[in-house]
């Protein structure tokens, strides 16, 4: 049999073939971008190409966010290297900054990232700091960071690039969880780094073919089909949080809401147009968090965040060392807001 067809005709705003060959044969003895799928494959490079585009930078991608983030570290820093990550930020990020990565020789020290970074060499930055939602004056402490000499990465998993652009507020590196927004429906896991310079975006890649962090075509294939309707999600979700965010802080069993677009954030207002799908809220303590929990019928009791379907948690069951125990992280999906409201008054009712 002679070679296949390679030159697909897509319509537009069609999925490239889901193709999952481990190997292409080599052309006239030369082998092609997509000889094998530890170095690139088709629906990857694509992925790539829409995400590098959305961000004004350079796309790679990575098995999950942490393996985004282990290759981010691994390709640029070296042992005894210091990283500053925002305090209020992904608690994984911080473990494995401080834990995997410190027994290997990174320094890691916490900051608030709402002021001055402090000495480093990488400077982690989380707008809507999951969960602890704090945003950074963006283009201040990133001038701050490189005038003492430090790269600096925002991780925009929360708020996509349809909502911020961090290179072009001089961040060296943007990462995501894609697992959550950009995939967007609770069902592939992957992770992403844009670099702002193509030699970086060179270098990432040959640690990622060396490294084998990468991600399978099937997970990057979810995420190309999930970003058709990124806008529309970004837009009635964070419209739906801000609805919640401002009915439960009415609430009289609510403690605090964090949200950026309470108020809002007069900061967060100067960078971004809307706040995303995050939010967190305390109630009592630990006790009346359960009780949240097993009182919504609608809203998941579950974990991670960004996709169609509504998730919650009390966090203190996973960082029981850092936030209040009575705090629920609320992802809001693509439900009628009505219906969510209903079904968060009604747990929260049930406290007084
Ligand atoms: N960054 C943020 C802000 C996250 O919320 C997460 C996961 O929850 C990650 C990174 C890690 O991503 P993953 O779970 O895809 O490894």
């Amino acid at each position: 049999m002679t070679g296949q067809r390679r030159d697909t005709q897509l319509a537009r705003g069609q999925v490239p073939p889901l193709a999952r060959a481990t190997v292409e044969p080599y052309l006239q003895a030369t082998p092609g971008p997509f000889y094998y799928q530890r170095n690139a494959h088709p629906v990857g490079a694509e992925a790539e190409r829409v995400i590098g585009q959305l961000e004004g930078g350079h796309a790679a991608l990575f098995s999950s966010g942490t393996g985004a983030a282990t290759a981010l570290v691994l390709a640029f820093l070296r042992a005894g290297a210091r990283v500053a990550v925002a305090d209020g930020g992904y608690w994984g990020t911080i473990g494995l900054l401080e834990g995997e990565l410190g027994s290997w020789g990174l320094e890691t020290v916490s900051f608030d990232q709402t002021g001055e970074p402090p000495d480093a060499d990488l400077v982690w930055l989380e707008p809507c700091a999951n969960p602890m939602m704090s945003f950074p004056d963006l283009d201040v402490v990133i001038a701050r960071a490189h005038a003492a000499g430090a790269l600096v990465v925002v991780d925009n998993t929360v708020l996509s690039p349809l909502l911020l652009r961090p290179i072009e507020h001089g961040a060296d590196f943007v990462l995501h969880s894609a697992t959550k927004i950009l995939a967007g429906h609770h069902d592939a896991l992957i992770g992403v780094v844009s670099c702002a310079r193509a030699k970086d975006h060179t270098r990432l890649l040959a640690f990622r073919g060396a490294s084998g962090i990468v991600a399978a075509p099937d997970p990057a294939w979810l995420m190309l089909r999930g970003m058709k309707t990124l806008a529309l999600r970004v837009e009635r979700q964070s419209a739906g949080a801000l609805e919640l965010a401002r009915r439960l802080a009415d609430h009289p069993a609510v403690q605090r809401v964090r949200y950026p677009g309470l108020g809002p954030d007069p900061v967060a207002a100067r960078y971004v147009d809307a706040f995303g799908p995050l939010l967190s809220f305390d109630v009592a303590g630990a006790d009346e968090a359960a009780r949240v929990e097993k009182a919504l019928t609608l809203i998941e009791n579950a974990t991670s965040l960004g996709g169609v379907a509504s998730t919650l948690e009390a966090r203190a069951r996973w960082e029981a060392t850092r936030v209040p125990p009575g705090l629920l992280r609320l992802s809001v999906g693509l439900e009628a807001v009505e219906d969510l409201w209903a079904d968060l008054a009604r747990a929260l009712d049930e406290l007084r």
